[in-house]
C-alpha cells in the first residue's frame, strides 16, 4: 500500500542533493511512502500516482524529531524540588534519590503507564524517535525492569545503572561499580543497545573519570555502544573519555575547554545539547557557536526526565536553542533531526532520503522556521501514514 502526501508547502528532507540549503528544502512538494518508507520525494507537480493521498493543505512536514537523550521510565515527581531550585536552591543532582525510591516502588503498570504515557506526549509532538535511559532503579532487579519496559516502545534503550551512587552504597561507590559493572550489567545488557554514565567529578552523587571509564569499558565489553553525561556541572573528563572511547554521543557539553572542542572536532562523537535543562535549572547554556564553528556535530535533545528538565518539547528544544544558543533555525531543525540520528548512529531516520523510514513531522505553518518563531505553540505533531 502506497500514500501520496501532497500540499506540502515546503519540505525539509536533509538531503542537500534534493532540495535548498542544509535542510534540502522542497518547496510545494510531496512525498510518497510505502510499506513504511520513503519511496519518492519531488515538486508536486511531478508526483507519481499511489493508492491513497493525503493533502496537507499548505504545511510544512519534515523528518520526525529523534529524540537522543531521554528518562521516561520513573515513578512520582519533583515539582516541589523545581519549586524550591526557582526559589534559589542549586542543582546537584542529588535530587534523582527521591525519583530512585518512588521508582522502586512501583509497580510494572504504574511505570508502563507513564512511560507510554510520556512517548504518546512526544508523538503528539513530533517526536518519531526516542532513547530512553534506565537510571532510576540503580538495583539488579530495578534497573533490569526498566530496560524491559522502555524495550517495549523503542530499539533505543540505555543502560544508566552508573546514573548516581543510591543511598545504600554512600561512600562505597568502588562497590558499587563492580556492582555495575558484575551482575546489573549482565542482567541488564540483553535489554539495551547503549550504555551511558553520569560521568561529574563536580558532583557528590555522580561518577568521577575513573569509574566512567570502568564502567563504559565493561559495557562495551558486553557488547553495547557507548554515550556519555558529560561536562554537565564542570569542565570534568567526561567529553575527552567520551571521544577516546568512540562513544556515540557526549551529552550536555556545558562546561568545555579547548581540549574538550578539540577533541570533539577531531572524533566521530556528536555533541548533545540539551538547552532544557540549562532552562529547567536556572544555568548557563552551553556555547552551541563555538562548537559549530570547529565542525562539531551537534544534536538537540530533551533530556526529558522528572529532575532537571521536565518537558518532552523538542520544539520548545529547537526555540530555545535559537533564541537561548544562537543556532540558526537551520542549525536548530537539522540537530533536532539529522543531528539526533547520528547521535544514535541511525541512517534510516533524521532525513528523508528514499529508503528512510516514513516518519513524518508536520506543522501546522507554512515553513519549518514557525518552530522557533513560535515558541510554546502546539504546531508540530507527528503524521500518521496509514500502511495497510
Ligand atoms: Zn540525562
Amino acid at each position: 500500500m502506497s500514500t501520496l502526501v501532497t500540499g506540502i508547502a515546503e519540505l525539509v528532507t536533509n538531503d542537500p542533493s534534493v532540495g535548498e540549503g542544509p535542510l534540502g528544502v522542497l518547496t510545494d512538494a510531496a512525498i510518497v511512502v510505502a510499506d513504511g518508507a520513503v519511496a519518492w520525494v519531488g515538486p508536486g507537480s511531478a508526483a507519481p500516482a499511489a493508492d491513497r493521498r493525503i493533502d496537507v493543505g499548505g504545511r510544512a512536514v519534515l523528518p520526525g524529531f529523534v529524540d537522543s537523550h531521554a528518562h521516561l521510565v520513573f515513578a512520582g515527581d519533583r515539582a516541589a524540588e523545581f519549586e524550591a531550585r526557582m526559589s534559589g536552591a542549586r542543582y546537584d543532582g542529588g535530587g534523582i534519590g527521591t525519583t530512585v525510591a518512588a521508582t522502586r516502588a512501583a509497580s510494572d503498570e504504574v511505570l508502563r503507564g507513564r512511560l507510554r504515557g510520556l512517548v504518546a506526549e512526544m508523538r503528539a509532538q513530533g517526536t518519531t524517535t526516542v532513547e530512553i535511559k534506565s537510571g532510576y532503579g540503580l538495583t539488579v532487579e530495578d534497573e533490569a525492569r526498566a530496560l524491559r519496559l522502555a524495550a517495549e516502545v523503542t530499539p533505543e534503550t540505555t543502560f544508566l545503572g552508573a546514573h548516581v551512587v543510591p543511598a545504600e552504597y554512600a561512600g562505597r561507590t568502588d562497590d558499587y561499580v563492580a556492582l555495575v559493572t558484575g551482575p546489573m550489567l549482565e542482567a541488564c545488557a540483553p535489554h539495551a543497545r547503549w550504555i551511558d554514565v553520569f560521568c561529574e567529578p563536580a558532583s557528590a552523587h555522580a561518577f568521577d573519570g575513573d569509574a566512567t571509564r570502568t564502567v563504559l569499558t565493561a559495557g562495551r565489553a558486553a557488547g553495547l555502544d557507548l554515550r556519555v553525561h558529560a561536562n554537565q556541572l564542570s569542565a570534568g573528563p567526561g567529553v575527552r573519555l567520551a571521544v577516546e572511547l568512540g562513544a556515540a554521543s557526549a551529552d550536555h557539553c556545558t562546561h568545555l575547554t579547548e581540549a574538550d572542542v578539540d577533541a570533539l572536532a577531531g572524533g566521530s562523537t556528536v555533541a548533545t545539547l540539551l538547552p532544557g535543562v540549562e532552562f529547567s535549572t536556572r544555568s548557563p547554556y552551553p556555547d552551541a557557536r563555538r562548537l559549530l564553528a570547529a565542525g562539531v556535530t551537534v544534536a538537540l535533545a530533551t533530556d526529558c526526565n522528572p529532575g532537571s528538565c521536565f518537558t518532552s518539547s523538542m520544539a520548545f528544544c529547537v526555540a530555545l536553542a535559537v533564541r537561548e544558543m544562537r543556532m540558526t533555525p537551520t542549525e536548530a531543525v537539522w540537530a533536532a533531526t539529522a543531528g539526533g540520528a547520528a547521535a544514535l548512529r541511525r541512517p534510516d531516520v533524521g532525513h528523508l532520503r528514499p529508503g528512510a523510514r516514513a516518519d513524518l513531522a508536520v506543522l501546522d505553518a507554512p515553513s519549518y522556521r514557525h518552530l522557533a518563531y513560535r515558541p510554546g505553540v502546539p504546531i508540530v505533531r507527528a503524521l500518521d501514514v496509514p500502511d495497510r
